[in-house]
């Protein structure tokens, strides 16, 4: 049998998806279930159980050689725990035992979503070609990961590149994660929002308050909601910048819905690069838009389960 396919399992706060994938990235076969966020932990893994048995009961499995799972963070990878901040449930959730005691012996892979996006992105999105490269998702969060000598770099614990929790503002207003002035707590979509109303903004007649919503605003010249993006743009050049000093990155790639707002964040966050990355070796730093759509993080999650399943002549590679 050729063991020429990964398993992987892409698990969020509002589902989870899974598939069997080929060694080119395509989606053989799919399953998904709606994360009963809320619920407690067993209700949770048994969706995962349920998508997991549906590609187990597949006429492909037994080519499968190993599965990669991309997770909402943060998460262990060393203990093979997740601790997802949108459900509760699952707190040092042994989720890589679990998923085990359904696919039997093949090596698992556990990264977060962030780290997978990054991944997808490198091996067939906006970062392909690029050997230093750091993936963004900014949406109701902010997330990354990073890409380093053209391998994926997810760190001891699966976390590596976490720049929504790098602070920008060293007095700036506290943030959940316990710090202070984080990108996240800048750039995040409810975060653009909420400087929005605070400063004036006032949503439309269809009540969307959102930032999708301040994005449409600025777009047709608002200079509220202009000056939201502005300022969002600016913590992201900042720690983009930063990350790039320290690890010679020349790309940043950037998903998420708030990504989806176009000029009205690339304009500004290409300016404000330009007043941060300011040293010779990151004077070259681009920021393009990610280009993989939904399937980003199960694509992510094969490429990282690729990375650690047994070569197609049966020899280990080597384990990050
Ligand atoms: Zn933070």
């Amino acid at each position: 049998m050729h063991m020429d396919l990964v398993a992987a399992l892409d698990i969020g706060g509002t589902k989870i998806a899974g598939a069997l994938v080929d060694d080119r990235g395509r989606l053989l076969l799919r399953a998904q279930r709606p994360t009963l966020a809320q619920e407690d932990g067993e209700t949770v893994m048994g969706a995962v159980e349920e998508v997991l048995g549906e590609l187990t009961a597949s006429a492909p499995w037994p080519r499968v050689r190993a599965v990669g799972i991309g997770s909402a963070g943060p998460v262990d990878r060393s203990r093979g725990t997740v601790s997802p901040v949108n459900v509760p449930g699952w707190r040092g959730f042994p989720l890589v035992d679990r998923v085990r005691a359904v696919t039997g012996e093949l090596p698992v892979e556990l990264i977060g979503d962030g780290v997978a996006i990054t991944a997808a992105e490198h091996w067939q999105g906006a970062a392909q070609g690029h050997d230093n490269a750091l993936g963004m998702v900014v949406s109701t969060g902010v997330g990354g990961g990073l890409i380093l000598g053209g391998e994926l770099h997810p760190g001891p614990t699966g976390n590596a590149g976490h720049i929504g929790h790098i602070s920008v503002d060293l007095d700036g207003d506290p943030c959940p994660c316990g710090a202070r002035g984080c990108v996240e707590r800048i750039a995040s979509g409810p975060n653009i929002a909420r400087r929005a109303l605070a400063e004036g903004w006032r949503p439309g007649a269809d009540g969307d308050a959102t930032a999708a919503a301040v994005a449409r605003a600025a777009r047709a010249g608002d200079p509220v909601a202009i000056a939201s993006f502005e300022r969002a743009a600016q913590a992201l050049a900042a720690g983009i910048a930063a990350t790039a000093t320290l690890v010679e990155i020349d790309i940043a790639v950037i998903g998420g819905g708030v990504a989806k707002a176009g000029d009205v964040l690339f304009t500004p966050l290409r300016r404000a690069l330009r007043d941060y990355a300011t040293l010779s070796f990151v004077q070259g730093l681009t920021v393009a838009p990610a280009s993989m759509g939904t399937d980003a993080g199960l694509v992510g999650a094969a490429a990282a389960a690729l990375r650690v399943g047994p070569g197609v002549n049966g020899v280990r590679r080597q384990a990050v």
